[in-house]
């Protein structure tokens, strides 16, 4: 991989990036910079949003443009408000050491007598909307004729939105002598035309179908009635709501705003993006997700255009777009910068056709999943809550007599009933009903992507609740491979979740009564180790679930113990400590010893 240096970048626009963390190329940038600075070709390149092309067309742009001059040089033609200020803000960061340089955008929905008098005072660089453009042109307040550069980006998007002409209107402005660079996500008929009647034999760059190729992005389905799509969005958000910040594509904007009211409604942290806000409001809502006040924003592709947001765990297609393309622009707004990310579909029974067309065109692979019932998003949120009440630290700096005198009042009662209405209280909005809340996924959809059924998440009565997590030195990897081998179910038929003190195996069916076997009844260091199906009442009297118990229980599970744990376990010839409860046919399974980390990992968390 090359270095900016070596792509012919100057000095003070070296330093400029290098502050703004862009470390070397991406592939889009080490193609195109050499061939901006070093030759006169136009360039016709094919990449999408999220693979550096700002930075492709913007570099050289600033490199070459010349600040003593005040006459506009350069010409960036883009479709949004959204993209023309991104676009700028990224070539003044460009332009930081490089003193003289003015950039100017012009887009509708802002007072146009600004911008004419930015534009007065002099740019070099004009980031213009096509309309907005011809306005300014026909009341002479800007003059192209002695362009040298004119950018097209996202040209594909602007011929979607209607901007053909206008894009030809302007060209026809420019003077003969010009580069030109084109940069569209697609290549249909009509930017061959713009490119052959515009373009000098182009240098033609293609980074390929760079989200297809994009490996950090995990692509999901579940298939639902279309009735119960709202209900099987919501369980799905609820599954994933520790961590999410999503995108969600709608297609109409009447149903953007429609799903957003009702989110909000329900108690979600939701707002919307679509084409019948106000440059006002939609910059309000803009702000607040970038800044993560808002951590859902409902859009439609249009609206989401220009969006530059790098963070995001999730892009999920409430409906799936009309143009294939589409797909991967969309979910191209996840995984980006080297962070992983989701794109989850929610199909409903007549659209498996469709994503079948994605899949073959778009070189995807999707992975389908099951809605999570209700109980499986209750365990989960549970779980959560135990991980955060025992993790969290005692700040007895904010204890005053007051606090004194509740922690008093609480003392009163008695351990358990304590915890109990602790829990009682954080569990009351899952009431009955909702834990009895119908399963949200439609069979029959057999799609052929041959994954079906790959993740067993909200099968029924496949979810195995096991008295062993955190405190016991297991971590998600490590809980899985002691499953597997005391089961002999492989690896990849198990999903965990290992909370503090306890964990949950979701499993096929038939896999987990083997796993049920294999572990129920045994022992773990000492400790018996119960496995059941989760939802089932606790069997035996009084005692409530394993992982419940005190502090004084639990005490042998810290890391000074782990020595004498590590030795009965090579005693047992089961790993991890295990002795059989003698109930179960075990898979012979190797004796991997466990490391020391996990073991010490229980003693840093201990209980106070
Ligand atoms: P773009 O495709 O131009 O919208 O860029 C996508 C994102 O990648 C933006 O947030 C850029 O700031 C960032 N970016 C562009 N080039 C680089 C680079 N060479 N290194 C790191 N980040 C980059």
């Amino acid at each position: 991989m090359k270095k900016f240096s070596e792509l012919g970048v100057d000095t003070l626009i070296l330093n400029a990036i290098q502050e703004m963390g862009y470390e070397s190329p991406t592939p889009i940038q080490e193609q195109t910079i050499p061939v901006y600075l070093e030759t006169q070709r136009d360039i016709l390149g094919l990449a999408q949003t999220g693979t550096g092309k700002t930075a492709a067309f913007g570099i050289p742009l600033i490199q070459l443009v010349e600040p003593q001059s005040r006459a506009v040089q350069a010409l960036v033609i883009c479709p949004t408000r959204e993209l023309c200020l991104q676009i700028s803000k990224d070539l003044y960061a460009y332009s930081k050491y490089k003193p003289g340089m003015n950039i100017v955008s012009v887009y509708g929905g802002s007072s146009i007598e600004k911008q004419i008098s930015e534009i007065k005072r002099g740019a070099q660089i004009v980031v213009a909307t096509p309309g907005r453009l011809m306005d300014l042109m026909g009341r002479n307040a800007v003059r192209i004729n002695e362009v040298s550069y004119v950018v097209l980006d996202e040209a594909d998007e602007m011929l979607n939105m209607g901007f053909e002409e206008d894009v030809e209107y302007i060209l026809s402005h420019t003077p003969e002598q010009k580069r030109v660079c084109l940069f569209s996500a697609t290549m249909p008929r009509e930017i061959r035309n713009i490119a052959n009647r515009y373009m000098n034999s182009p240098v033609e760059i293609s980074v390929g179908k760079s989200n297809s190729g994009n490996a950090n992005i995990t692509h999901q389905y579940a298939t639902v009635h279309a009735k119960d799509k709202y209900a099987a969005l919501k369980r799905y958000i609820d599954f994933n709501s520790d961590s999410i910040y999503a995108i969600i594509f709608c297609k109409t904007k009447n149903e953007t705003q429609e799903i957003s009211d009702k989110l909000i409604k329900d108690g979600y942290n939701a707002d919307c993006l679509h084409g019948d806000l106000s440059q006002g409001q939609r910059e309000k809502v803009m702000n607040r997700f970038r800044h993560h006040a808002i951590k859902i924003l409902l859009a439609t592709d249009v609206a989401a255009r220009g969006i530059d947001v790098t963070a995001l765990t999730h892009v999920i297609h409430f409906q799936l777009p009309d143009e294939i393309e589409n797909y991967t622009h969309r979910s191209g707004r996840t995984g980006r910068a080297g962070k992983t990310g989701v794109s989850f579909t929610l199909l409903n029974m007549r659209e498996g056709g469709r994503l079948k067309d994605i899949e073959r065109l778009s070189n995807i692979k999707f992975e389908r999943i099951m809605i999570p019932s209700a109980q499986q998003v209750r365990d989960k949120k549970l779980l959560a809550f135990t991980d955060t009440i025992i993790n969290t630290e005692i700040e007895e700096t904010i204890f005053d007599k007051e606090v004194e005198r509740a922690i008093e009042a609480l003392m009163m009662l008695d351990h358990k009933e304590l915890v109990q209405k602790i829990l009682s209280l954080e569990l009351r909005r899952f009431s009955v009903d909702f834990v009895n809340d119908p399963d949200l996924n439609a069979s029959g959809n057999d799609r052929s992507s041959g994954k079906e059924g790959s993740s067993s998440r909200g099968y029924k009565g496949n979810r195995v609740f096991v008295s062993l997590g955190k405190k016991d030195g297991f971590d998600i990897r490590s809980f899985k491979d002691w499953v597997a081998e005391l089961s002999g179910i492989s690896w990849k038929n198990l999903h965990v979740d290992v909370s503090g003190v306890y964990s949950f195996v979701d499993a096929a069916p038939e896999h987990a009564d083997k796993i049920i076997t294999s572990l129920n009844g045994g022992e773990f260091n000492g400790r018996p180790v119960r496995a059941e199906l989760s939802g089932d009442k606790p069997r035996g009297g009084g005692g409530g679930r394993g992982g419940y118990r005190g502090g004084e229980d639990r005490g042998g599970f810290g890391g000074d113990r782990g020595g004498d744990r590590g030795e009965r376990s090579s005693d047992r010839g089961n790993s991890r400590g295990f002795r059989s409860g003698g109930s179960s046919e075990r898979s012979s399974g190797g004796k991997r010893p466990y490391g020391k980390r996990e073991m010490e990992g229980s003693g840093s968390r201990r209980r106070r």
